[in-house]
Formats: structure tokens, C-alpha cells, sequence
């Protein structure tokens, strides 16, 4: 007779790296997370979400941002508004906590279309303000042609009906978009329970130990998923970037100033 067939391994679910990651980290250092949610949240509140821009503005302004300063990326955005306007309706930029430039002027979005079709060398003199221009400016006009060859049209309201995963693989299968820029748009248009690593977020989390010494950006990515619940992602991502961007500097962080300090592994290799 012959013997059963054995029963095939369960294929991996996209999340596992995090949640066993996550199980490991509580066995040894229990209760961190919430430990660093709750002294986050001591000294710069709990956000809630909103809505901060329509989705192909904020992929647009996000590209803008990549290696530049908030800033940067808020005037050359400003510069491609009134170098090819738009028709539609002038909308509010909500930037809310977590960004480091002073939020856009309402306005209409760009003229999409115009972007797309704009001579290179014009199109990347108006977003020369912005900061690597030469890189970008190929960027924004591959990312716009991909959007409309796929979907007839500029708009991104549609990665609202799939689920994070499924939208996040659509916007990184675009060359340039990684992770990064595509959680942002995800999580500050549509609410998805992703969390956006920047250079800010990721030096906090490191140098408290929760994430690991050795982990890449993109691992990390995923390794933070499984450490918290959906619904606190957005809290963690907003209060991550001010605590980098305020007190935990890159050069000569404010040790003194910081809620996290009883646990941080950076002053204390042997914090519990
Ligand atoms: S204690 Fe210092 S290094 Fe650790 S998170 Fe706070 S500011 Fe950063």
C-alpha cells in the first residue's frame, strides 16, 4: 500500500518574518513596543489620520522627497503647479505631524498630462529647486506614463479597493517607487496599515533595539508589520519621524529629553 502523501508545508504568508520576529523580540525584551508607543506618545500625543493629500499628488510629492528635505520637495512641487496648472478643484495639503516642510498653499494638482508629455529638459528645470533634478525629473514622467498606460487615466483612487499587500506591490513594480514611498502613500491616503521607514524612523527604532542591528531598510519594512497592530501605524510612523527629526538626532541625540531612554539599547547595550 502505498504510503500517504505528506501534507505539503503551508506556503509562507507575507507577514511571517514579522510575527516571528515579533514573538522573538517579546520573549526577550517583553512589553518594548508598547513600552515605546506609550513614552512616544507622552511627549507628542496620539495623531489621528487624515487624509493628507489625493493619492498622485502625494506619490509626486513623495518622489520629490526621496534623499531632499520636505521643503525641497514642497517648492519644487510648487514650481510644477504653476509651470503646468491644472484644471480641478483646489484642494487642502493636511501634512500634519509627521512632515518636516510647512505644508503645500491649496491648489490644484498639476496638469498630469502635461508633466508626462513635457519636453525632459524643461521638466527638469522647473523641479531643479527640489534637488536631483537630473534623477527625478525621468521619474516623475515614467511613474506618470505608467499610471496612465494601465489605467487610462492619472488617478490612484483605486489602490483603495485592494488590499495593502496587493497595492503595495503595484506601486513598487514601478521602477524607482520602493517600499518606502509607496507605504507613505498608502498609509497617509488610504489608511493602510503600513509603516514607511524613513532615515528618521528606522535610527529610532534601531538604536532601541527594535529592530535588529542588521536588517536592511526593505527587511525592516516587513519586520515591522508583525511588532504593531495595524491600527497603531500610523501613531508609530508619525511619532517615530518627529522623535528622530526632534530629539534623537543622527549627530548628538538629546538622551536627557528622551521617554525612551530607560530602555534604549544605544545608551545602555544591556537596557532590559
Ligand atoms: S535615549 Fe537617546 S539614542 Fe535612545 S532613543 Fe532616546 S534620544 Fe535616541
Amino acid at each position: 500500500m502505498r504510503s500517504k502523501a505528506r501534507a505539503r508545508p503551508k506556503k509562507r504568508k507575507f507577514s511571517d518574518p514579522g510575527r516571528s520576529y515579533a514573538k522573538r523580540l517579546e520573549r526577550y525584551r517583553p512589553g518594548l513596543v508598547g513600552f515605546t508607543l506609550d513614552g512616544l506618545a507622552t511627549r507628542y500625543g496620539r495623531p489621528t489620520w487624515e487624509r493628507r493629500l489625493d493619492p498622485t499628488s502625494e506619490l509626486i510629492l513623495t518622489i520629490l522627497t526621496q534623499n531632499s528635505a520636505d521643503t525641497n520637495a514642497e517648492v519644487a512641487f510648487e514650481a510644477l503647479r504653476r509651470a503646468y496648472p491644472g484644471e480641478g478643484p483646489a484642494v487642502a495639503h493636511n501634512p500634519g505631524s509627521g512632515w518636516g516642510g510647512t505644508g503645500l498653499a491649496d491648489g490644484a494638482a498639476p496638469d498630469w498630462a502635461a508633466v508626462e508629455h513635457a519636453p525632459l529638459p524643461g521638466l527638469t528645470d522647473v523641479i531643479r529647486p527640489g534637488g536631483l533634478a537630473n534623477q527625478k525629473a525621468p521619474r516623475l514622467q515614467e511613474t506618470l506614463r505608467r499610471i496612465r498606460e494601465e489605467r487610462g487615466d492619472y488617478s490612484l483612487e483605486f489602490l483603495g479597493d485592494l488590499t495593502a499587500f496587493e497595492a503595495r506591490d503595484w506601486l513598487t513594480s514601478i521602477d524607482g517607487i520602493g517600499k518606502k514611498t509607496a507605504s507613505v502613500l498608502l498609509l497617509f491616503c488610504f489608511g493602510q496599515p503600513l509603516l514607511p521607514i524613513d532615515r528618521h524612523v528606522d535610527r529610532v527604532l534601531r538604536r532601541v533595539g527594535i529592530l535588529p542591528p542588521k536588517a536592511t531598510i526593505d527587511q525592516g519594512h516587513d519586520l515591522v508589520l508583525g511588532l504593531f497592530e495595524p491600527d497603531q501605524m500610523y501613531e508609530a510612523h508619525v511619532n517615530l519621524i518627529q522623535h528622530g527629526r526632534k530629539v534623537c538626532h543622527a549627530q548628538r541625540p538629546d538622551h536627557g529629553a528622551c521617554p525612551l531612554l530607560p530602555r534604549c539599547r544605544f545608551v545602555d547595550p544591556k537596557a532590559p
